[in-house]
């Protein structure tokens, strides 16, 4: 086994025997870059110098024995949404081309602190805006498992950087599914954690209410072990929640027997590709042999998801991004004699053709005469879908049903139809809606060798529960230890 295919855990288990140092861990990676990242493209910017100085920094806490964390010494790539202060963060936008940040995400400030090595940031939809991650302004990230098919996204470059064993863990984030979706595309894990439960401090919004950043790793436990690192009450963002942190990896292990798991007949219906509903069901079937009972539900509100969130997050998305004018931020367009005139060539030049037309309808929903109609109805009807999954729990202790109706499609195949893009994103928006916790795992293949992922869903702040489900599932199957064709 080449180092670059370690698992987080297997690597912290070489890094404390000494059987590898840090230094030679990062420049696998590092190396590895150099044949896969021509074919994939996955990162944005890639921090050689100052991972090898992390790596080094790494190696002398390990070699002392102190201070050590179990991501001591381990390479992470970073989804271009969240701040660094020593890296360009650019959320894959013009406008923010050279931006580099003045601070760190608080996520990232718990990772220095505990010893992480920073390979990068990886490629994304530009402000998170998308399912392919072809929204980038820089590139298009391809899918290790077929390259002329898209990652996913937003966070696309993150999952396939995992899927390519380009990094050891990573990070993404998901407003509505873009930890969850590019995960399943690309055949790796990837965890939406409950809204409150990890800080958003320095992750560039998008739709405030409904962010989250979470970890796309190779398997469940390097998952459990990246949200004991970032998992936790921050005084800095307002809607962290100030409540005690389990040790998540050990909910990997425990016993699955008698767990209710929902499977409501809401996410089965058109439209979902024959084969995914067959993977599905037949991952359903394994939780059953391993003691889980299946319990038939509804989620009557469903079909509203999609505008709903569209509704939500456009209307947020165009209040958040109103602060790249050119003045405090980013570009600014030269050559203008006014200011009016200044804001507005910076923000026609500076942002792509998704996020203009998210920002014009966001304004729209909520300006004077329509918000009634839209945004305001929009609130009730999330309200609804919150109450659909309250009233689940009452009978199931985890939902499970796919993460997308289809395997990863063709590059360019949803690039002229936004409706049909935003289509693909029906079975991972409506816990976002909720504030619910969820994960995707790789539940099998189709008969062309894509991957399909399973998703499970749990109430807020059960995030244990569903690493439970998703190891017992993971170890009791073989999917997870594929790799793609590079
Ligand atoms: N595809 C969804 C959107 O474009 C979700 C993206 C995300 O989770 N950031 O809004």
């Amino acid at each position: 086994m080449e180092a670059y295919e370690l698992t987080g855990a297997q690597a912290r288990e070489k890094l404390r025997r000494k059987e590898i140092s840090s230094r030679e861990l990062t420049k696998a990676i590092l190396n590895r870059l150099k044949s896969v990242e021509p074919q994939i493209e996955a990162y944005l910017t890639i921090s050689e110098d100052l991972a090898m100085k992390q790596a080094e920094e790494a190696d002398i806490r390990l070699t002392s024995g102190m201070d050590i964390t179990p991501l001591t010494g381990i390479p992470i790539a970073i989804k271009d949404i969240i701040c660094t202060r020593d890296i360009l963060t650019t959320c894959a936008s013009q406008i923010l081309k050279d931006f580099l940040p003045p601070y760190d995400a608080t996520v990232i400030e718990r990772l220095r602190h505990a010893g992480a090595v920073f390979i990068g940031k990886t490629n994304m939809d530009e402000f998170a805006m998308g399912s392919s991650t072809e929204n980038s302004a820089f590139k298009i990230t391809r899918n290790p498992w077929d390259k002329e098919r898209i990652p996913g996204g937003s966070s696309g470059g993150s999952a396939a950087a995992i899927a390519a064993d380009a990094a050891i863990v990573a990070l993404g984030s998901d407003t509505g599914g873009s930890i969850r979706a590019p995960a399943s595309y690309c055949s790796v894990v990837g965890l939406k954690p409950t809204y409150g439960r990890v800080s958003r401090y320095g992750l560039i919004a998008y739709g405030s209410s409904l962010d989250q950043i979470g970890p796309i790793t190779k398997d469940v436990m390097d998952c459990a072990l990246l949200m004991n690192t970032i998992a936790g009450y921050d005084p800095r963002d307002s809607t962290s929640v100030n409540s005690p942190v389990p040790d998540y990896s050990c909910a990997c292990g425990r016993d699955v027997k008698g767990l209710r798991i929902g499977v409501p007949g809401e996410y089965f219906l058109e439209g979902i590709d024959p084969e995914v509903e067959n993977l599905i069901r037949a991952a359903i079937a394994q939780m059953e042999s391993l003691g889980a009972i299946p319990v038939e539900l509804s989620l009557p509100h469903t079909e509203y998801a999609i505008p709903c969130y569209y509704i939500c997050a456009m209307a947020e998305a165009s209040s958040n991004l109103a602060r790249y004018d050119g003045a405090h931020y980013g570009d600014r367009a030269r050559g203008t004699d006014n200011i009016i005139d200044m804001y507005s060539r910076t923000r026609a030049g500076g942002f792509g053709t998704e996020v203009k037309r998210r920002i014009m309808l966001g304004t729209y929903v909520l300006s004077a005469g329509y918000y009634d109609a839209y945004y305001l109805k929009a609130l009730k009807v999330r309200s609804l879908i919150k109450r659909d999954f309250e009233k689940a729990w009452e009978k199931v202790d985890l939902i499970a049903t796919p993460v997308a109706p289809t395997p990863a499609f063709r590059i360019g195949e949803k690039t002229t139809d936004p409706i049909t893009m935003y289509l693909s994103d029906i079975y991972t928006i409506s816990l976002n809606l909720a504030g619910m916790c969820g994960i995707s795992i790789p539940c099998g293949f189709t008969s062309a060798g894509l991957p399909v992922g399973l998703q499970l869903i749990a109430d807020i702040f059960k995030e244990d529960t569903l690493l439970t489900a998703a190891y017992a599932y993971e170890q009791s199957t073989e999917h997870h230890k594929r790799k793609p064709p590079l």
